[in-house]
């Protein structure tokens, strides 16, 4: 009998696909085949739930509005709740088209905030499904796990601090030795592309885990300790199943990708410029302008390096040093020099600011916008969401008026409902003049598309 592998809707106010691929599903389903047990796939959010595919590999999901939770009704949330990739009808009809019968169920979970339509997903497929196993593993379940037990009553949980025991299920399931993630991460096969090739990016994870520790995230929590590939064989790896698919999207999914960048992003960089294919990277997960010098910032330009986001988050020394002291404005400035040194316009120099942590201004924010618009970069706002069990969420709870132990309240969409410092009207007026500070760039961006389609 055979493994399902399901990629779950997502319950939000807002989402896209910004070459978010499902690594962890991607990689079970490699390790699948290597011990040739079959496997089938109900991606709730594959191409038929798409609504718009771009060049670059990112898409726009099928989106139908529903009903808010009950615990977020009557607060007076201007915006509509809706269901991405398949709704709840598609889910019915997909759940109905599944003749085969399974002796494992396999789901994937992301945001804590999303576990609303996990639950749904859940339900159905267990009620259709009654005597088969679940594991379910990923982001919600490793940072809520309790939580996360209320949500899949019954099913087995693997939060990544114990991967190694969805091993250890399979083999007892399956009879046979199975080895995914019992083993260091250098091991670990690469992601199965082909079988989730309606995505059209290839998703490559050079180091797992963060050398940093910023107050605001749970990186630390999802993954201990640092954990690398080797950049050869990832970068030949990569430029093969470019070859092989046609795919010249690759999205990197560090989130430290230029940490040691001489001992790991360079020798990748170089590996994939030597291949001579006209690759496109997208760092969406942000990089750290720490780490760019002038000839990481060469490398990547001559790879094909397209979509840079440029962690800096706040121009103010205080902030950046207390949050964390990943980046400081010297090394911002050296980062955007060398960048456009090696060629890149400033539309192309993506630089995210946050937005509404604890004790941050809203004036703080302006002057980290213009000092970023003034350095010669392009502002992305990154609206804060406060991750359980890190040292900002606690400090939220203090300021809170809703309860955000509740995870539907963690989702950035919702920080102007709870941060009294960046109400609705803060942060429209925010918006709006980051909005006026990029129209000279979007114009600007434009042409550079469109010089780019005409060579
Ligand atoms: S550098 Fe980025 S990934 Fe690392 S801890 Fe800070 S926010 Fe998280």
């Amino acid at each position: 009998m055979k493994v399902l592998l399901i990629i779950p809707s997502i319950t939000d106010f807002a989402a896209h696909d910004m070459w978010a691929a499902p690594y962890g599903m991607m990689v079970i389903a490699s390790a699948l085949k290597k011990h040739n047990i079959e496997f089938d796939i109900l991606d709730l959010l594959g191409r038929n739930y798409t609504r718009k595919e771009y060049e670059d590999g990112r898409r726009r999901y099928k989106r139908t509005i529903i009903e808010m939770p009950k615990i977020l009704r009557n607060k007076n949330i201007k915006r509509h709740y809706a269901i991405y990739g398949a709704n709840f009808d598609d889910i019915e009809a997909e759940v109905e088209k599944l003749t085969n019968t399974y002796k494992l169920i396999v789901m994937s979970t992301t945001m804590t905030y999303w576990y609303y339509g996990y639950k749904y997903i859940y339900e159905r497929l267990k009620n259709r499904f009654q005597t088969s196993t679940f594991a379910i593993g990923g982001v919600y379940v490793t940072l809520l796990e309790s939580h996360s037990k209320t949500v899949f009553e019954g099913a087995h949980i693997f939060p990544n601090q114990r991967l190694q025991y969805f091993d250890k299920l399979v083999s007892e399931i399956y009879g046979k030795e199975f080895t995914c993630f019992s083993q260091p991460f250098s091991l670990w096969e690469f992601p199965d592309v082909e079988s989730f090739s309606h995505r059209r990016y290839i998703p490559a994870l050079l180091m797992r885990g963060c050398p940093f520790n910023c107050t605001y995230c749970a990186s630390k929590t999802l993954v201990k300790n640092l954990e690398h590939k080797d950049p050869i064989k990832l970068a030949d790896w990569v430029i093969q199943t470019c070859e092989t698919t046609g795919i010249d999207n690759v999205a990197l999914f560090d989130d430290a990708f230029l940490y040691r960048a001489d001992e790991f992003a360079k020798p990748f960089l170089r590996r994939i410029m030597q291949s001579n294919l006209r690759l496109r990277l997208h760092a969406s997960n942000g990089l750290h302008p720490r780490f760019i010098d002038e000839e990481l910032a060469s490398l990547m330009r001559k790879s094909g390096f397209e979509t840079i986001r440029l962690s800096l988050e706040s121009s103010d020394e205080k902030i950046m040093s207390i949050t964390g002291d990943k980046v400081k404005r010297t090394e911002y400035e050296n980062a955007i020099k060398y960048l456009q040194k090696s060629g890149y316009k400033k539309a192309e120099l993506g630089t995210y600011i946050i937005c509404g942590i604890p004790h941050q201004s809203p004036q703080e924010v302006i002057d980290s916008i213009k000092y970023v618009d003034d350095i010669g970069g392009v502002v992305y706002l990154a609206e804060y969401s406060p991750i359980p069990n890190t040292p900002l969420f606690y400090e939220s709870i203090k300021i809170s008026r809703y309860d955000l132990h509740e995870p539907l309240w963690q989702n950035n969409t919702l920080m102007s409902y709870w941060n009294p410092s960046f109400n609705e009207e803060v942060l429209n007026k925010l918006k709006n003049f980051l909005i006026g500070l990029r129209k000279d760039v979007d114009k600007a961006d434009d042409d550079l598309q469109k010089s780019k389609t005409s060579k």
